[in-house]
């Protein structure tokens, strides 16, 4: 279930983020429009052949104003616990420096698989640059151009194919996974400690799943949930622990191995754009979403309060329509009982399946009430639709011309499959694909 994880580590200006982009690719993001620092994402999903893996920009991971050697160090901590396999850049223009010597000096101690990228070989007759850097101790060197997107390819086969076995897929039964994220102090510890204690269940740490979370059984209601809490695992002692890049990195791993993912809101402090951003990951990653305002123990709690705090999450969260909203206390354990009905719920909407001919139905009485746009003259024209994936629910439907299934046609038949179907609780997708 888990993505194999690749880092990129060297010292300033090697060329990790124009690698990290070539690796990721263009995805269209929603969290990259709201407005923020520049290098802002530095995880995402890429792909060679048929491996799909997550990569970390290591160099956009920023520790205050420390020194360059204080930083590179932190950096290549991050990619020595965070990773399995590391890329070390190294610019093939200026030869080795001091500071690769000491990047170099760090991944030495690590016991994880190293891939060698020169960088900025931009032609073949900068190849014999790179045969200096077999004095790194590293194997060897890949010869690449991240400006112009070459020898990528033999640097990636050589890093796939030191990725761990794929780990013991989970048993495939009816547990929910689910996982909270939200700024620090927020609740999450106290939401976790509070849905443990409650229970009364037998809490029991599940062994080896990964190093990044502890995975706690619970089990409510006659279903399983594994909470996967990485609130409560703090690596001590790690300085780059604080930064906020790296609390948003190890977020986005928990969301990962989600089916569901809590969403919290401080009651007390309000809407941030943080929370913003954290939840967006876990709405473009097509998870299934609660959003959760926690600390209601400090408003004046009635019907009223409800209604406006939740027309504020309305307004704020507009891609998360569809995500039931939650009220309660971790401290006092008001309204507590509310959490878990709408887990299970988003959960099993999550991995809904509506069968073609009751599907078609609605699309053709949508397409009946609204007829379809047109564009320089030409009619889209709607032939079938048919789910084609749960986790979340996706849809193809097949059309004349995909160009003609405007954003606001799909989002109409969204709006009408949503209205049949439910789907209370998770994002739902929808291709068009051509078909004559
Ligand atoms: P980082 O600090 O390691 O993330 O480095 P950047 O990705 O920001 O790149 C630093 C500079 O090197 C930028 O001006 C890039 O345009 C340039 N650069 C990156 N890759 C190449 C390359 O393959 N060839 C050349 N000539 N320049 C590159
Ligand atoms: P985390 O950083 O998101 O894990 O947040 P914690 O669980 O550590 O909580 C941060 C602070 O908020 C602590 O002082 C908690 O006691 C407090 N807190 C958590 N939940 C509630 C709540 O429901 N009501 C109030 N009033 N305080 C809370």
């Amino acid at each position: 279930m888990r993505k194999s994880v690749v880092a990129i580590v060297g010292r300033p200006n090697v060329g990790k983020s124009t690698i990290f982009n070539r690796l990721v690719g263009e995805r269209i993001s929603i969290v990259e429009d709201i407005p923020g620092v520049t290098r802002d994402r530095i995880y995402a999903e890429g792909d060679w052949l048929t491996s799909t893996f997550n990569v970390i920009d290591t160099g956009g991971i920023e520790i205050g104003d420390e020194p360059l050697l204080v930083q590179m160090r932190h950096q290549a901590e991050v990619a020595i616990d965070e990773a399995d396999v590391i890329i070390f850049l190294v610019n093939g223009k200026e030869g080795i420096t001091a500071a690769d010597e000491e990047v170099a000096k760090l991944l030495y101690k690590s016991n994880k698989p190293i891939v060698l990228g020169v960088n900025k070989i931009d032609n073949p007759e900068m190849r014999e640059r790179i045969y200096e850097f077999y004095s790194l101790g590293f194997g060897e060197p890949y010869p690449i151009s991240g400006a112009h997107g070459l020898g990528l390819g033999d640097l990636l086969d050589d890093v796939v194919s030191n990725f761990p076995e794929k780990p013991e897929e989970a048993p495939d039964d009816d547990t929910i996974y689910f996982s909270l994220i939200g700024r620090p102090n927020v609740g999450k510890s106290s939401l976790v400690n509070a849905l443990l204690n409650e229970e009364r269940v037998i809490v029991s740490e599940m062994e080896g799943t990964t190093r990044d979370a502890i995975d706690t059984h619970l089990h409510k209601d006659d279903q399983d949930f594994v909470i996967i809490d990485t609130a409560g695992m703090r690596k001590r002692g790690k300085v780059y622990e604080s930064t906020e890049k790296y609390s948003v990195l190890r977020a986005l791993k928990a969301i990962e191995r989600s089916d569901v993912v809590l969403v919290l809101i401080d009651a007390e402090t309000g809407i941030r754009e943080q929370d913003k951003k954290i939840a967006g990951y876990a709405h473009e990653a097509g998870r299934a979403i609660v959003i959760v305002v926690n600390k209601w123990d400090t408003i004046e709690s009635d019907e009223k309060a409800i209604k406006e705090f939740e027309e504020k999450v309305r307004a704020h969260f507009l891609f998360l329509d569809y995500a039931p909203i939650v009220f309660l206390s971790a401290r006092t354990k008001k309204r507590l009982h509310t959490l878990i009905p709408a887990i299970g719920l988003a959960s099993e909407n999550h991995s809904k399946r509506i069968a073609t001919n009751v599907l078609n139905d609605v699309l053709m009485d949508a397409i009946a009430m609204n007829p379809t746009p047109t564009l320089k003259g030409k009619r889209l024209k709607v032939l079938y639709g048919t789910q084609v994936a749960v986790k979340p629910p996706s849809f193809v439907i097949f059309v004349n011309e995909p160009e003609l299934m405007h954003f606001s046609y799909r989002r109409f038949l969204e709006n009408k499959i949503r209205e049949a179907f439910g789907f209370v609780g998770t994002p739902i997708k929808i291709f068009a694909r051509k078909r004559q």
